[in-house]
């Protein structure tokens, strides 16, 4: 298991308030309203969250197809998919999956205030995070989905191995098998991919996201 600190990974005044580092704020001279009449829609964070297999990858790349055929402007951050990059140096102590969600949802709150539709994909295990989330997304939409099916559904699509891999030992600090999940009290939405087929759930999915961020 990777014990590293998210604070090994952030510069050492950061607790500082920006103002007091001589960090000023620059304001955009583009509004919100005027890329939200540029885009149809206006910027937001549809933020998917859930167990391993629970289907946020196969959600978020669906909504993102459904979403760019309507011509609107999306993108996906996908948790596995950051790890590559941005978020390479992070492991899966509990710091370090709390310092990946504060990183995507910081990247995620910049995309929706460029007038993004942008999709979060990542287990993010822990309420406080996704709240930290939600904060950092403000003004903008943060529309929170739980994916969801349950632990021998995922266990059972295991699409990548891991479950297998943790259950064998050689994977430690796996959501679900031995650390935690905690599951969303009020969340937007409820995507039970286990009752419902894929065409289900997205239908499901997309409807809500026109419904709540298309500008008429
Ligand atoms: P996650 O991103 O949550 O780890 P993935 O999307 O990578 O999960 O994998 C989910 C697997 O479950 C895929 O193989 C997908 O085809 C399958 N699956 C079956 N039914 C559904 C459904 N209703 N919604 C989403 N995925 C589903």
């Amino acid at each position: 298991m990777d014990n590293s600190t998210a604070s090994s990974h952030r510069p050492t005044n950061s607790s500082a308030k920006p103002a007091e580092r001589n960090v000023i704020a620059v304001s955009h001279t583009v509004s919100v309203a005027e890329r939200a009449t540029r885009y149809g829609h206006v910027g937001a964070v549809i933020w998917l969250t859930g167990l391993s297999a629970s289907g946020k990858s196969t959600m978020a790349m669906a909504l993102e197809r459904a979403l760019f055929a309507r011509s609107w402007s999306t993108y996906v951050l996908d948790g596995d998919n950051l790890r590559h990059g941005l978020n390479a140096d992070l492991g899966f102590s509990p710091k370090d999956r709390s310092e990946n969600v504060r990183r995507i949802g910081r990247v995620a709150a910049l995309f929706a205030d460029a007038g993004q539709i942008c999709i979060s994909a990542c287990i993010s295990p822990f309420q406080e995070d996704r709240a930290a989330a939600r904060t950092a997304a403000q003004p903008h939409r943060f529309i929170e989905i739980h994916v969801s099916a349950d632990l021998n559904t995922c266990e059972g699509r295991d699409p990548k191995g891991l479950y297998r891999k943790a259950r064998s030992g050689s994977l430690p600090g796996f959501t679900g098998i031995d650390s935690p999940y905690e599951v969303p009290h009020q969340p937007d939405l409820v995507l039970n991919t286990q009752a419902n087929d894929i065409a289900t759930c997205l239908r499901t999915l997309e409807t809500l996201v026109v419904a709540q961020c298309q500008v008429r």
